[in-house]
């Protein structure tokens, strides 16, 4: 690591379909830059996500868009990684290689959802996740998924309470009260297939490349 500066950088991580990114996102996202400070946000498209169905759209579409969304923003970056890996998107081999390249004391943190934290036990590798990073738990008030044993015995070892407290590159959990929009990727296909429109539920610039490149045709 050439030129690591002394103060410790603060990187998120937010990975992702992104078929299509939206304002769901992109709000999560600044906010979740003021509240920790972040130096920088990195959005994550998976190539192929092993825990759910494949995306409609190519990679090089939801890339483009996910880089169009964020063009200007400076904290919001997007991070290539899964999309030139020739296999399926292990959240573990992308921590991994984002280690490499930042200084070691550099603080990574993971940013998932209540319902894909509780998912964590079927992740590949999934116990050394935390060698890595610090774990960011975005809770909401609707949340109705039910953390297994193992996972209530990490959040019992693992979990502090003063998110603002988490020290050190990574190994400890803070779970985060955030009230999302109500905006799903779901959500916008479906307005899309059926000829409605999606104006103001994505960036300007993201409505505009889904209508230059013909994405998610109406289905009638
Ligand atoms: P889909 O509807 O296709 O499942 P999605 O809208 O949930 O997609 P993903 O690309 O799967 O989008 O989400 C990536 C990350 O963004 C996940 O961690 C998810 O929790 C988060 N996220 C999704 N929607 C919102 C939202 N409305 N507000 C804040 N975060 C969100």
């Amino acid at each position: 690591m050439i030129g690591s500066s002394p103060t410790p950088r603060r990187i998120g991580i937010l990975g992702g379909t992104f078929d299509p990114v939206h304002i769901g996102h992109l709000r999560g996202a600044l906010e979740m830059v003021e509240q920790f400070a972040l130096d920088e946000l990195r959005l994550i498209p998976a190539a192929r996500p092993p825990h759910r169905d494949q995306p409609q759209t190519s990679a090089e579409d939801r890339l483009a868009m996910v880089r169009s969304a964020v063009a200007g923003v400076a904290p919001l970056t997007v991070d290539d990684r899964e999309l030139k890996r020739d296999k399926p998107s292990y959240t573990i081999d992308t921590l991994e290689s984002l280690r490499a390249e930042v200084a070691a004391h550099d603080q990574l943190f993971l940013i998932l959802g209540w319902d894909a934290f509780c998912g964590l036990p079927g992740w590949h590798r999934w116990s050394e996740l935390l060698e890595h990073c610090h774990i960011l738990v975005l809770q909401r008030p609707d949340a109705d998924s039910e953390p297994s044993q193992e996972l209530r015995d990490l959040l019992a070892a693992r979990s502090i309470s003063d998110p603002q407290a988490l020290d050190g590159p990574g190994g400890k959990i803070a779970i985060v009260w955030q009230t999302p929009l109500q905006v799903s990727a779901t959500q916008i296909r479906q307005l899309l297939a059926s000829g409605r429109s999606v104006r103001y539920l994505v960036p300007d610039a993201v409505l505009a490349y889904i209508q230059a490149h013909g994405l998610y045709p109406a289905s009638h």
